[in-house]
């Protein structure tokens, strides 16, 4: 039966509102509706590397990678499902001095947050990731803790366990409206009936500042393409070796089915007003742009040989949300009381999904969190964003430089 009351509305069925679905259960509360358009992960999610990243160069912000990262850790225990979570590591090349204390930065967070870290040569860097050739690294850290998990499990997981917990879930089930009476959430309005409900949680992806601004909410997250491709099986790659990000041409490159799944950042950016698109646009139509797949190819090749020949089974790619100052938003929102909004994933909303459940969870459970959720706040933005193109031009250039200015 299609509910007509709940204390919590999540709309989005993605890695971010099935992690705040299963975290806001999990915490006791009951009344939890979760509803997607489609089935669950059915959005940007699926196509994503999955990859997990925790070692940052802000300190401030480490508290949440590495609560994240602790989450995928124990994911089974924790939700009741696994996720074949591979922790294969990760090697961050630096090629030129100026992105060395990029990788100092990182250590030095490490070790004030407990850990050692080490730099390796670039042979021993070539043996844990035998195709790679790394003669040109100035600097390679290495970082045992990371690793990657098919993304769609996560959601998942998430999606079973909370149902598990009592959330009801709705899919196929497009949500049309929020009702706001005097500045508070009052009911959502979907295409098979009314909600009454305080909260809702908006975590609808790529549709988020759309849909925020359709109520009123101007959300400064934008959707920007991100492509990837996986290549047939090669020599010499093996799926315990570790995740390779070499920085200055941003790419990154990991095992996947015997072959290499290659990504990378700054390659045509391009963002997105989803008013563009028809109504019933899904992110799997969303067009190839085959330049970008060969720029990052040939990027690719020059560290990974093999790369040179191989056949291209898959392309991935995505509309994920940026901010222009490069971080998550979560958050309630100021004038629409009950109204929380998780967005702006910057391309890491697999890794970093635990959190923002944990976040969200913590705003309707009126807690202080013990992760760092007040820099995560949607009017931190001021004016200076108000207008569309140059916001839209600004999350692109964020995009376009996310591993040379990373967090
Ligand atoms: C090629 C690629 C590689 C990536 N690699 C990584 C990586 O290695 N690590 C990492 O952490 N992240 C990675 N990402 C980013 C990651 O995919 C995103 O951060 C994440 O999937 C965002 O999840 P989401 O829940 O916000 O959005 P989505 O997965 O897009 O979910 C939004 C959901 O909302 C639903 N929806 C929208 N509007 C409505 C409505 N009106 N009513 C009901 N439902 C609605 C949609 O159907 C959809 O299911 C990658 C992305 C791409 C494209």
């Amino acid at each position: 039966m299609f509910p007509t009351e709940a204390k919590v509305v999540v709309i989005g069925g993605g890695v971010l509102g099935t992690s705040a679905a299963f975290q806001l259960a999990d915490d006791g509360n009951e009344g939890v509706v979760l509803l997607d358009r489609g089935p669950i992960a059915s959005g940007t999610t699926p196509f994503a590397a999955g990859q997990t990243g925790y070692l940052t160069n802000n300190k401030a912000w480490l508290p949440f990678t590495a609560w994240s990262l602790e989450y995928f850790e124990n994911f089974e225990e924790r939700t009741g499902y696994p996720i074949d979570f591979r922790q294969t590591g990760s090697l961050r090349l630096a090629l030129t001095e100026k992105y060395l204390p990029d990788l100092e930065a990182r250590i030095e967070a490490g070790r004030e947050y407990g850990e050692e870290f080490e730099m390796i040569s670039p042979e021993e860097a070539t043996k844990l990731a035998p195709g790679l050739d790394a003669s040109k690294a100035k600097g390679i850290l290495l970082v045992p803790r990371d690793g990657h998990v098919d993304p769609k499990s996560v959601a998942v997981a998430f999606a079973a366990a909370a149902k598990d917990r009592g959330v009801s879930i709705h899919t196929n089930t497009a949500v049309q409206d929020v009702v706001l009476v005097d500045g508070k959430v009052k009911a959502v309005k979907t295409d098979k009936g009314t909600i009454q409900t305080d909260w809702v949680v908006l975590a609808a992806g790529a549709w988020n500042r759309q849909f925020a601004g359709k109520i009123g909410v101007d959300l400064m997250t934008v959707p920007v393409r991100h492509q990837a491709f996986v290549t047939a099986p090669l020599p010499n790659v093996s799926h315990e070796q570790p995740i390779v990000r070499i920085t200055e041409p941003q790419i990154y490159v990991r095992h996947e089915a015997g072959g290499l799944l290659v990504g990378g950042y700054g390659y045509r950016p391009l963002s997105f007003d989803m008013d563009d698109f028809p109504d019933d646009f899904e992110i799997p139509a969303l067009a190839s742009d085959k330049i970008y797949i060969d720029q990052l190819h040939r990027a690719a090749t020059e560290f990974f040989p093999a790369l040179k020949d191989a056949v291209i089974i898959q392309e991935r790619r995505g509309l994920p949300t940026i901010a222009p100052d490069a971080k998550l938003v979560v958050s309630e929102i100021p004038n629409a009381e009950g109204l929380i909004v998780a967005s702006g994933c910057m391309v890491g909303g697999i890794s970093k999904s635990p959190g923002v459940g944990r976040v969200i969870a913590d705003i309707v459970g009126g807690k202080k969190s013990s992760l760092p959720a007040e820099t995560l706040r949607a009017d931190r933005f001021g004016e200076e964003y108000a207008d569309d193109t140059r916001l839209r031009s600004k999350c692109e250039q964020v995009y376009s430089t996310l591993y040379l200015d990373v967090i």
